[in-house]
């Protein structure tokens, strides 16, 4: 599919409704969006990158309206090298609180000057998902929380079927 092309990038361990709700409200924006799931081999993740994509893809597919329209790919090393080799220009972020701020400020100041050409644009969170992140759907889980009103029917469960192996 051709069109103006967006990545959106993270670590999405795991994957909440907060991130597909930006995914979904950038297809306004946006023909495509290309999910790019970070590898940072220095970050200990609950779910290893293998997971962490086939997780995303699996989402897109059953919460995303026009899934053809999402394609997931792994991603490591620089953001604005992944980007700008992907043939696009445009980098989609969530913006949260305030406290968010601070840090993606700083982030788009350096990736604008590491790549001029590349613009970061930003969508606030939805109220009702701006509470919320990975770390702390971590958090909920590992002490056995519900977690359903968070996460995607489809990620529920290997998100607690992992923190069962881990307490073994
Ligand atoms: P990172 O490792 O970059 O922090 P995350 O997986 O936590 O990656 O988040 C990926 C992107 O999704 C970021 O742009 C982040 O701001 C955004 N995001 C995270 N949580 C939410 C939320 N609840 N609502 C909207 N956007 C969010």
């Amino acid at each position: 599919m051709k069109g103006r092309l967006a990545v959106y990038l993270g670590t999405f361990d795991p994957v909440h409704l907060g991130h597909l709700d930006i995914i979904s409200r950038g297809l306004k924006a946006f023909d495509r969006i290309l999910v790019g799931v970070g590898n940072n081999p220095d970050k200990k993740t609950l779910l290893n990158l293998e997971e962490r994509v086939g997780l995303m893809e699996k989402v897109v597919r059953e919460v995303i309206t026009e899934p053809h329209r999402v394609e997931v790919k792994p991603f490591s090393g620089l953001a604005v090298h992944f980007v700008k080799d992907s043939g696009s220009s445009v980098m989609l972020r969530g913006l949260r609180t305030t406290s968010d701020m601070d840090y993606e400020f700083t982030m788009s100041l350096a990736n604008m000057s590491l790549d001029p050409d590349i613009e970061t644009l930003f969508l606030m969170a939805k109220d009702i998902y701006s509470h919320l992140s990975s770390s702390l759907l971590r958090q909920i889980a590992s002490f056995g929380g519900d977690m359903s009103k968070f996460l995607p029917p489809g990620a529920v469960e290997i998100v607690y079927k992992r923190y069962k192996e881990l307490a073994k």
